[in-house]
């Protein structure tokens, strides 16, 4: 990780840029909650208007263990889609009385309707409701990186889009519970962790879209890009206790906080490819977990940095020859590297190459994917090669 402390003291040697800043500057409340006790401390007073939106049944059995909400509208969704988006809304507008606050607790798809509902929801313009807290998240897993980031992925017309939604203006973050997650060896732990370690990867792409001037790079991007890079610091620098994955999420997700570069420092080919591979997942029926996703798609982005390196340019923020096994070195030592492959013996090599035939036409974002045009031979080749 020195290669990562070494860029950001170049980039940043006041160490300006810090998760307190952050927290600071974009007004988010973050409570680390070591016990059951100080999550309800944190929630609002139960009240007939309060909206509680969970997903599945891991969630929604700790929110009733709580015991905190006897009156509040409690729903439960089952897909991250716009028309449970929709579903929600309606039944919030059949309500008595008008809703005041909005909580989400769950992984990713609680949180990503939540965000959605909590913009398209008539409670109050969106500075109220920061003032207010009147949109607090409470992740149960910490599954990806985009728990704060005020957009929602979600399948909208036949696709999975990132969509503009609330950011929340509290998180609550349950310590005790990712620990028992992350104990169990649980996989939307894992994905967290792996979606933040996937920023290798996408932070090498944003420098080779600047570097062939495909992209402007100004001061102000500097922020977000410490935020990056301080996340892979968190995750990987000494023991991983569950504050510092929390740190590390967090961390990530402030990174993609600028509405001009969107998620551009934490998204780059690793996520076309967690795309491609998602779709062919959805085809056979099977649902694939958005940060290990991420990261498989980091092995083969960071693969072909070393196999294109000599017709890639000089100083990139990693070098280009190393990279690949940088990111195996640091996912063996947190024994996730069986973890990362596990996609392909989960729907074969065969739809993992087509999968990865479509990644470079997923979307216009200038990356590696851009510069190659490999065959169908070429990618079995790459394939075979990181795994
Ligand atoms: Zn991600």
């Amino acid at each position: 990780m020195k290669e990562i402390i070494k860029l950001k003291t170049k980039y940043d040697p006041f160490n300006k840029y810090t998760l307190d800043f952050a927290l600071k500057k974009y007004g988010l409340n973050a409570v680390f909650a070591e016990k059951e006790s100080e999550v309800s401390k944190n929630l609002p007073k139960d009240s007939e208007n309060i909206v509680v939106i969970t997903n599945g049944s891991v969630p929604r059995k700790f929110v009733d263990d709580l015991g905190h909400f006897k009156k509040a509208y409690l729903t439960d969704v089952q897909h991250a889609h716009m028309d449970e988006v929709k579903r929600v809304i309606e039944s919030i507008r059949a309500l008595p009385v008008k809703p005041a606050k909005i909580i989400g607790f769950g992984g990713g798809v609680a949180l990503d309707v939540a965000k959605k509902v909590a913009k398209l929801c008539p409670i109050g313009n969106t500075n109220e409701n920061r003032i207010n807290d009147s949109f607090i998240v409470v992740p149960t897993a910490g599954s990806n990186d985009g728990i704060i980031s005020p957009n929602a992925s979600l399948f909208h017309n036949g696709m999975r889009e990132t969509l503009s939604a609330n950011a929340p203006s509290k998180i609550i973050i349950p310590l005790y519970i990712w620990d028992k997650n992350w104990k169990n060896r649980f996989s939307f732990s894992k994905s967290g962790v792996c979606d933040v370690l996937s920023n290798l990867t996408s932070l090498q792409e944003w420098n080779l879209a600047i570097r062939r001037d495909r992209e402007l790079w100004t001061q102000k991007d500097i922020e977000y890009l410490i935020y990056a890079l301080d996340s892979l610091i968190y995750i990987t620098e000494g023991d991983l206790t569950s504050e510092k994955r929390a740190m590390g999420l967090l961390s990530s997700s402030f990174s993609m906080y600028d509405p001009k570069l969107s998620s551009r420092p934490a998204s780059g080919g690793e996520h076309e490819i967690e795309r491609a591979l998602s779709d062919a997942f959805a085809r056979e029926s099977k649902m694939l977990v958005h940060g290990q996703g991420a990261c498989f798609g980091s092995l083969i982005i960071a693969k072909l940095y070393e196999r294109e390196s000599s017709g890639l340019p000089d100083n990139l923020f990693f070098n280009p020859k190393t990279l690949y096994e940088t990111l195996v070195n640091i996912l063996k030592q947190m024994s996730l590297h069986e973890y990362v492959k596990e996609p392909v013996s989960e729907i074969g090599k065969d739809k993992i190459i087509s999968a990865l035939e479509t990644a470079p036409k997923i979307r216009e974002r200038y990356g590696i994917l851009k510069e190659i045009n490999y065959t169908k031979e070429d990618w079995k080749a790459v394939l075979e090669e990181i795994i």
